[in-house]
């Protein structure tokens, strides 16, 4: 703000030196005029010269080329015009007169005034620019010199309004930053104490679980300064500009104490040395340095507190971990039920919300949601109501919210009766797959309606959230992403490309019981360990560590593990054959069918 302030000072300085100069110059040039408080009279130039050579004039002033102003004795003005032949006769004719006529000679006026300005203008402006200048490198910050430092706006500094309130869940990391709001708010009974505060803090967590939210609030809860800056801003354009970045963020921060330096996405800068593509002295490199120096600079209790926020910090540099550093983890993880359900009270705050909306079974619906998602979910179902012209949001927009964010916008084309007939088998294969071997309560909803990647799901989630499960457990798991295969191959004796997914998950849980979880007669052994290559970012990678003759096995244990769970789930099906019929016929008449309807069809009899 201060240095918009100064150019405005800087233009007020040029026009009052311009008026100054036009107020010193100005009497010069008009003074014949101004003073004279007659009108010129305008006569021929022979009149004049005759009343030069009658000695009635007193003074006069010889525009060249153009024209005359002659004051006469009598103080009358006349003017006329003038060429080259009667401007000479004129001068001549004033020299040779009985009074002594005072005359000048100036150039065309108007030409005059644009070649005085002209020629000051230029002068004026590069005195203005060098006052500007001197005054900018004088106040100590070298702007105009410095282009790393025009990304100094980037570093939104404010008092952020957000508190631990605006934050659902995440109780424990709340906990564990409290202490730091704490500090921030008086770092000096700490220091009076010998109290070590952590510098920085690491706040882990997949995306949109509110880790930038959760830095906020901390600085909202302290009321303090917030300096943000992205690590990918960092390596953007220039070779040496990261470094200077940070000196510069930790400048502004020093000047702000006690504040805080939130870095997002702190892996894109602080990634294992080294260990990149292209390795050596790049640019990260400085930059990441440059981190690990400012850190260590300051004192411990200036009031700084740099937050970083990251979802790989397996991949971050030693150094950054280290005491002095980030030498604290705070864990913010995928909310569960509760969780959700606060996170969508708070993004249900202030809007119109129809009294039967219930939180707790959307939370339940929405298993694996991240905050983020359940925010875009409150907004996809307060653009649904708006576009209904309705002006409270019910359950019917949650719901088709739900699955909007779930599974991508709806597929606007239709199926054909006999996609229509294997997509309602195949479905409700997968449903009472799940109601008898899994869960019932995984059902909410059947739905042969098209939407994004999937032709028709059933859709479900019963909140409960597993983090073990045993063998039987996973059997079944596999029959039920299998049953919709099984129900097409029971019922109409063909097979669809609609269970490729299906099946690809099916062998995927398989074959890992296999190689990672030995639940077969191969053994406890672990034959493929999974890895995060630090070189190809996310890629994965799979180390072998077995010979061709028990790849050979493993094929086979794992064909086994899925022809067992594929029988399983035929038979389920053929148990039921007349109520599936029933279930189908009616999938395919009403094309969504709610989780009750389903299960009160599939009990009877
Ligand atoms: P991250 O930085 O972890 O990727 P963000 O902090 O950017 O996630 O979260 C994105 C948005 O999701 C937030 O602005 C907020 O609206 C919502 N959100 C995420 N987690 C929560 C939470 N725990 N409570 C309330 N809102 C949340
Ligand atoms: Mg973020
Ligand atoms: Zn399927």
């Amino acid at each position: 703000m201060k240095n918009n302030r100064r150019p405005d000072l800087g233009f007020l300085m040029f026009i009052i030196l311009v008026f100054l100069v036009l107020a010193l110059i100005s009497p010069f040039f008009l003074g014949g005029t101004l003073t004279s408080s007659n009108t010129p009279v305008a006569v021929s130039t022979s009149e004049i010269v005759q009343m030069v050579k009658n000695g009635e004039i007193k003074s006069m002033v010889v525009v060249s080329n153009t024209s005359v102003k002659a004051t006469g004795t009598d103080g009358k003005v006349y003017t006329a015009d003038l060429d080259i032949i009667s401007e000479q006769m004129l001068l001549d004719a004033a020299k040779d007169s009985p009074t002594n006529v005072a005359y000048s000679v100036q150039q065309e006026k108007t030409s005059i005034w644009i070649t005085i300005l002209g020629n000051w203008i230029p002068l004026l402006f590069s005195i203005f620019l060098l006052v500007f200048l001197f005054r900018q490198s004088s106040a100590g910050s070298n702007q105009v010199f410095s282009f790393t430092r025009s990304k100094a706006r980037l570093y939104v500094e404010d008092k952020p309004t957000i508190t631990f309130k605006d934050v659902a869940g995440a109780e424990e990391a709340k906990k564990d930053l409290l202490e730091i709001v704490d500090f921030l708010k008086n770092p000096k009974k700490y220091q009076v104490i010998g109290a070590k505060i952590p510098k920085g803090v690491l706040l882990v967590g997949p995306p949109g679980v509110g880790k930038t939210l959760m830095a906020k609030a901390v600085a909202g809860e302290a009321g303090v300064p917030f300096f943000s800056v992205s690590g990918s801003e960092f390596v953007e354009m220039f070779v040496g500009v990261g470094a200077a970045r940070v000196r510069d963020l930790f400048e502004q921060a020093r000047k702000y104490a006690p504040c805080i330096v939130f870095i997002d996405e702190i892996d894109a800068v602080g990634r294992e040395r080294g260990a990149g593509i292209g390795g050596g002295h790049d640019e990260r490199e400085q930059t990441l340095n440059q981190l690990l120096v400012e850190m260590d600079g300051f004192d411990p209790y200036a009031g700084i507190i740099v937050l970083a926020a990251t979802n790989r910090p397996d991949i971050l540099d030693p150094a950054l971990l280290r005491p002095g550093r980030f030498d604290r983890k705070v864990i913010l993880d995928m909310p569960d039920v509760n969780g959700r359900k606060q996170i969508l009270l708070i993004h249900m705050r202030g809007k119109p919300i129809a009294p039967e909306v219930d939180a707790e079974r959307l939370a339940q619906l929405t298993p694996g949601f991240s905050g983020a998602d359940l925010a875009n979910l409150v907004n996809e179902a307060a653009l649904l109501a708006a576009r209904k012209n309705k002006n409270i949001i019910t359950m019917d927009e949650f719901e088709e919210a739900v699955e909007k964010v779930m599974l991508g916008p709806q597929r606007g084309r239709v199926l054909s009766a006999e996609e229509k007939k294997i997509t309602a088998y195949h479905e409700i294969g997968h449903a009472v797959c799940t109601a008898i071997l899994d869960n019932p309560k995984e059902i909410h909803k059947i739905s042969i309606v098209p939407r994004g990647m999937a032709v028709g799901y059933v859709f479900g989630g019963s909140g409960e959230e597993k983090v073990m499960y045993t063998r039987d457990e996973l059997i079944k798991k596999i029959a039920v992403l299998l049953g919709g295969r099984a129900s097409e191959e029971v019922f109409l004796h063909t097979q669809t490309t609609g269970a490729e997914n299906d099946i690809q998950r099916a062998t995927d849980i398989a074959r890992r019981m296999v190689v990672e979880w030995g639940m077969t007669d191969l053994g406890p052994v672990t034959l493929e360990e999974r890895q995060d290559m630090v070189f190809l970012g996310r890629e994965i990678t799979k180390s072998k560590n077995y010979s061709e003759a028990t790849a050979q096995l493993i094929d086979q244990k794992t064909k086994d593990i899925l022809e067992e769970a594929y029988e399983m789930a035929k038979e389920t099906l053929s148990e039921r054959m007349e109520r599936i019929h029933t279930l189908a016929q009616r999938l395919m008449e009403v094309e969504t069918m709610s989780s009750d309807e389903f299960l009160s069809l599939i009990s009877e009899g």
